[in-house]
């Protein structure tokens, strides 16, 4: 790693392409036998990343044109793609039609008919999913997207009205349904409550399910150490939800498939930087850090800040600190009362399992500093080393 930082300067996010491959391998057989995974290209759109995902089936999961040429990028085929998200615009779908996506799913009846009116365009009939938003929520746990008021589905409750309208859209055929609640769940056992209740909720539709799309959830550490979550139940106790539930889905009907950014690649991405100060002031010490929130935003920037604990690699812990960035604003924070090493300028520290969420869900251009260069390894062999560029260019 200190060889790395050496040669190509840091801030430096390294991700290793085995670990990619692990993690698919490892999510797979801990599912039954026949489920499609979704790779949320949002995780990380790194085209060697993607590569190493598409290489081993699974599809991507993409809600913009920028997603949609990553993808490609990645090596998936647009046919494989499930284009999903609340805000598709007309541009936005004519380019993935032209692309060659054909599976959507669709957030309320005015995105389906939107969806529709776009294929019919392209002379074709688009099979979507309607994203459900379900009534109650099984599990307190992760991000809870569902059961209460949300951009995100269709509230359960006024399907049964809707379904007459929803299935006679032209340009759309309905193919089945788009569940996705929670996200980095606490525990399999919470894990399995929510698939429990989507499973059921799904079989209740009262639609025709040639595909259920049970979402995600998947746990893995962000920013800090530890393994991704490993589930031993998951594929025993899903295979017997469904059997009760969805008796078809052994002879296919409905095909299943669920979704995860996180768990793929979380752990395989880690984060270089170089201590630039340490600073005290009024009893705080300040490790200021060449990466921020510009490189490590985590999503920051809308109420949800950072990772409050980043951990660094090294000796033991001697003391307590805040680590900040390089930037004019006191929202540079990347951890508070951090336990950190004895740490001087010049010494090199890492953030390890940023391999999702990090450069693209980050400030990026703010304060003008370049995006972190991003190494991707495989077999202990450098891959690519390239940067993401944001430039002003004239549009008219
Ligand atoms: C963000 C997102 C995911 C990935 O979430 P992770 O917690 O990274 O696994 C999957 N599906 C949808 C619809 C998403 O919006």
């Amino acid at each position: 790693m200190s060889e790395l930082a050496e040669r190509f300067g840091t801030p430096l996010y390294v991700y290793d392409l085995d670990a990619v491959a692990r993690q698919r391998d490892a999510l797979f057989s801990a599912l039954p036998e026949g489920f499609e995974l979704f790779y949320a290209v949002k995780a990380n759109p790194h085209p060697d990343i993607g590569r190493v995902l598409s290489a081993g089936g699974c599809r991507a999961e993409i809600s913009s044109t920028g997603e949609l040429q990553a993808a490609i990028a990645g090596g998936f085929s647009p046919a494989e793609c499930l284009y999903t998200g609340p805000g598709k615009t007309d541009a936005e779908l004519e380019a993935a039609l032209a692309a060659g996506v054909r599976m959507f799913s669709a957030e309320s009846l005015d995105d389906l008919r939107h969806i529709g009116a776009a294929a019919r365009r392209h002379g074709t009939v688009a099979r979507c999913l309607l994203r459900v938003n379900t009534a109650s929520a099984a599990a307190s746990t992760g991000i809870r997207m569902m059961g209460r008021p949300s951009q995100f589905g269709i509230d359960s409750e006024t399907l049964p009205d809707l379904m007459p309208a929803l299935a006679s859209v032209p340009g759309t055929r309905l193919v089945g349904a788009h569940f996705f609640t929670m996200s980095n769940a606490e525990s399999e056992d919470a894990l399995l409550a929510e698939y429990l209740h989507v499973v059921t909720t799904a079989a209740e539709l009262g639609m025709p399910l040639e595909f259920l799309d049970i979402g995600g959830g998947f746990a893995a550490p962000y920013a800090t150490g530890g393994e991704p979550a490993r589930y031993e139940k998951l594929r025993t106790e899903l295979e017997a939800m469904l059997d009760l539930h969805l008796p078809g889905w052994r002879a296919g009907s409905p095909r299943l498939a669920c979704e995860s950014g996180r768990y793929l690649v979380a752990s395989c991405g880690r984060l270089l930087a170089r201590v630039v100060n340490v600073k005290r002031s009024r009893g705080r010490t300040f490790v200021i850090l060449d990466a921020g929130i510009n490189v490590l935003g985590g999503l920051s920037g809308l109420g949800r800040l950072l990772p409050v604990a980043v951990r660094l690699d090294g000796e033991g812990a001697t003391e307590v600190a805040t680590l900040v960035g390089p930037l004019c604003t006191p929202g540079d924070t990347l951890g508070r009362d951090v336990q950190v090493p004895h740490l001087e300028p010049g010494d090199l520290v890492t953030v390890p399992n940023v391999g999702a969420y990090g450069p693209t869900a980050s400030l990026l251009s703010f304060l003008g500093r370049p995006a972190p260069v991003e190494v991707a390894v495989r077999q202990g062999e450098i891959q690519s080393v390239t940067r993401l560029e944001y430039r002003r260019v004239e549009v008219a």
